[in-house]
């Protein structure tokens, strides 16, 4: 996976201005280019970073700036707690470090401004060290990678997340293999709408594989419900009806249902609603009408990859698995013919007492 990678990354990756052969070999300019990066946007950064680079273009330059000057080349990028951290940790470093980025992990979390992710970073992209690193990026890329269903923000969860961003830093080449990760989850595995199809990784993803992507990562909020309606319609044609499996791999993947009005090839009549049911599915509200359709010709078309076809008998109803709304369907049916055939005993009953 480590390989797959890294090649991609080595054709694929963006060229911005942190990721040059010299940046890369400088910690002050990994260091300031990550910081800068934090809660803010790579086209935001880039002229930020040019013009901090000629302003400061190295750690004693910013130790001996005055704090208005060091606020003045960070005026409009946002949470100037950032800049000052960056100026107090520049002069400490002058001040206990002989001028020098330390390369240990206690002497970085020692810095102000410092934290875990940024000593992940600074070891292995400047250090080239075996040092791994978790942000937004690669918490969704690891999540949806591995199937955690965890809340990635937990304490539980973070503690995963850097446990397995651990395991799979290699030895060679760790810093292209965090930026690797954090370059996948900017550009390929984003938060809505990952292309999975232009994905290195598609093969081994669990999300994919599951039909999870849009679920993972798990930030423990509860997006807004969605109400939706949807028609289903039952086709019958001598005792049996039309269902359908869905294709594996999406949403409720390999689940039995009925068909709704994307059914061009069959014809049916416009048949009457017999059922309404409703039903949670996800993030949804769902409320599902049911219609008697009698057959009037024609058979379901193949063309769909992955959809299974079939004429249903009363028992395979009850033998298959289907979606949770469909099966209320077919509860709603066989509870109302139940109650039918008990009124017209009742009233068989009735008519004979008179
Ligand atoms: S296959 Fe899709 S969901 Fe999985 S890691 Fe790649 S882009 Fe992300």
């Amino acid at each position: 996976m480590q390989k797959q990678l890294l090649r991609w990354f080595d054709r694929h990756a963006r060229k911005l201005p942190w990721r040059s052969q010299a940046a890369r070999r400088d910690p002050y300019r990994v260091w300031v280019s990550e910081i800068m990066l934090q809660q803010t946007q790579v086209a935001t950064v880039i002229p930020y970073y040019r013009r901090w680079l000629r302003r400061f273009p190295n750690l004693r330059a910013l130790a001996g700036a005055k704090p208005a000057a060091v606020l003045k080349a960070w005026e409009g990028l946002g949470y100037y707690s950032r800049a000052r951290n960056l100026h107090a940790a520049a002069r400490e470093v002058v001040q206990c470090h002989g001028g020098r980025l330390p390369a240990t992990r206690d002497d970085l979390l020692g810095l102000p401004g410092i934290g875990r992710y940024t000593v992940g970073a600074i070891l292995s992209l400047a250090f080239d060290q075996q040092e791994p690193l978790v942000d937004g990026n690669v918490a969704r890329v690891l999540a949806r990678l591995f199937g955690i269903r965890q809340n990635v923000k937990s304490g539980a969860g973070q503690a995963r997340l850097w446990k397995l961003a651990g395991a799979l830093v290699p030895a060679k080449r760790p810093g292209a293999f965090n930026e690797s990760l954090m370059e996948l989850g900017a550009i390929v595995c984003s938060p809505q709408n990952p292309r999975c199809d232009a994905c290195p990784l598609n093969r081994f993803c669990v999300a994919l594989r599951r039909g999870w992507t849009e679920q993972l990562p798990n930030t423990g909020k509860r997006p807004k419900s969605r109400a939706v309606r949807q028609r289903a319609l039952l086709i019958w044609r001598d005792g049996r009806v039309l269902v359908r499996r869905r294709p594996a791999g999406g949403l409720l993947g390999g689940f039995w249902e009925f068909p709704g009005d994307e059914l061009s090839a069959v014809r049916h009549d416009a048949g009457r609603r017999v059922a309404v049911v409703r039903h949670g599915v996800m993030n949804d509200r769902l409320t599902v009408e049911a219609f008697d359709c009698p057959w009037r010709g024609g058979e379901p078309s193949a063309k769909d990859k992955g959809i299974r076809w079939r004429w249903a008998t009363p028992s395979d109803l009850k033998r298959l698995t289907f979606t949770g709304a469909h099966r209320k369907i077919i509860r709603s049916l066989s509870d109302s013919r139940s109650a039918r055939s008990r009124t017209t005993n009742l009233e068989s009953r009735i008519t004979a007492d008179t």
